[in-house]
Formats: structure tokens, sequence, C-alpha cells
């Protein structure tokens, strides 16, 4: 398994991703989901204040308290910096809890800061924040998980495979590779639509889609369908997966999908609002 999701635009949204131990957002009901595999969690990342993303934490901290497990670790939660919803909610929370038996560090961070999850020899594992349009009150961001991998330089792509072991052996593997940033799953939280740019080539992209048919929309805070499905196209993307669904599509999102399921290049799938989404 590597993500699971919970998203209902309005109700509650949250986003376990496990190779990295990390939740995106934390709705209500996160632990009434995750039930024991709450303590796994190492890292919250808020991608904003709204209630419907953040008001399961306080139970993610009291059941991980509570729950058996190697509580002992450390639970880190990133914010937009200045979010100051989210910082009086994690004031209240720490409050709440003074008997806390972890450490719960909340850590507010800036758009294009490296959070590094892992890093060893050439390999390194980060997150970074991007800015999201979203509503005017509250400060947004959207995460991409990046890795460093390696690649043959441009000019050595194209020769057989024999010609590319003698050079290696040469010349040495390091100097005809090249390292290069990987998206691995980039996050859009609630958005009226990211710019294709922070998506570039990810792998998956999780995007909002709060609205099934443009005209539905009332405010510029959330994103439709045909926007989102630009948004993949100029971005590249390997898979795209649509959460943050308005209830009132529930059990018509198939619908939706059919005719553009033809025209795209990359798979697509989606969170239904009413239940658990496993990839
Ligand atoms: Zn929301
Ligand atoms: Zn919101």
């Amino acid at each position: 398994m590597i993500l699971q999701i919970y998203s209902k635009a309005l109700y509650s949204t949250w986003i376990y991703y496990a190779p990295e131990r990390i939740l995106f957002d934390a709705g209500e009901g996160v632990s009434l989901t995750m039930s024991n595999r709450i303590y796994a969690i190492r890292h919250v990342f808020l991608t904003h204040g709204h209630i419907d993303h953040i008001s399961g934490l306080w139970t993610v901290v009291n059941t991980r308290n509570n729950s058996m497990g190697d509580r002992e670790k450390p639970l880190t939660v990133y914010y937009p910096k200045e979010n100051t919803a989210i910082e009086e909610w994690l004031e209240f929370i720490k409050k709440a809890n003074d008997d806390l038996r972890f450490e719960l560090i909340a850590q507010p961070v800036s758009a294009q800061e490296k959070i590094f999850l892992r890093q060893a020899g050439g390999f390194a594992r980060y997150i970074v924040p991007f800015k999201v349009k979203h509503t005017v009150q509250d400060f947004s961001f959207g995460y991409n998980v990046i890795e460093t991998r390696r690649r043959l330089k441009q000019e050595y792509r194209d020769l057989p495979e024999e010609e590319i072991s003698r050079l290696s052996k040469r010349l040495g593997p390091d100097q005809i590779t090249e390292i290069y940033e990987k998206k691995i799953l980039t996050v859009s939280g609630d958005t009226f639509g990211i710019d294709p740019m922070d998506a570039k080539d990810t792998e998956i992209l999780l995007h909002e889609c709060t609205f099934l048919k443009t005209s539905d929309r009332r405010m510029n805070a959330h994103a439709s369908l045909e926007e989102v499905i630009e948004i993949a196209c100029q971005a590249n993307v390997q898979r795209l997966i649509l959460y943050h669904i308005s209830s009132r599509y529930s059990g018509k999102v198939d619908r939706y999908l059919r005719n553009i399921k033809e025209n795209i290049n990359f798979q697509i799938s989606y969170v239904d609002p009413e239940t658990v989404f496993t990839l």
C-alpha cells in the first residue's frame, strides 16, 4: 500500500503516504479509520487551516499518546508559515495534552524550502512546499515529495548498451551519469488549481477536484474537472488521482470521467467521497 485517502469536500480530508509514514492533512475520522496504525505516523503536513483538513489532529495526537507501539518518537506537524489558525489550534492541542509521552513539534515551513526525510550517500528524499491559490484569509500550500535519481547524461543516451558499459569502465559511472530531481508525489491541497510547473513530470498528481461541472462552482476557491485535466496534461503526469470531490457527485463520478479517459495518456482514478481509497 502506498496511499490511503479519505476525502469528501467540506467534511474531511486526509492522505496517508505509507512509504514515508506521512499524513497530508488530518481531517475528522483519520484516527478512527487508521486505528492503531496511527502511531506509525512520523510527519503531518498540513496544507491549510480549514476545519475539514485539521479537525482530526487532536485525536491523532491523543490516540497516539494512549496507544501501544513506539509512541516515544517525536511527531512533527509542518504547516504554512504565518498560518495563525493552525498555530492557535496546535497551541490548544499542546495545552489540552500537557502529559504527552512524545515530543510534538510545530514546524512552520516556507514555500520552496526543502524538508529532508532521508539522505544516504547520493540518495535523498525530501518534501518541497509550494504556494497555491485558495482563499484570501488562509495561507495554503501544496506539497511535492521529491527524490534524487541518477540517469545517463544526454550525450550517452542513444548509444548501444555495450558501448555504455565500456565507457562506464573507462571513465567511471559518475562521469557518464548525472543526478536529477524526480517528483514522485504531488499533493495540491485545496486550490483553484495549481501551476502545472509545480507538478511537472510528477509520477502521481493528487489534485483536488471539488466540482465535476465548472458551472456548479460559486466562488473561485476550488478546482473543476476540466481545469484539473488541463493541468495534468500540461504537467505531463503519469497518474492523476482526483480528491476533495463534493458529495453531490457521489455515485456519479464514473459518468463524468467516461469521455475524458479516451483522450488522455495518463492513468486517472478518484477518491469516492463515501469510501476510503487505497493504492
Ligand atoms: Zn477542504
Ligand atoms: Zn479549504
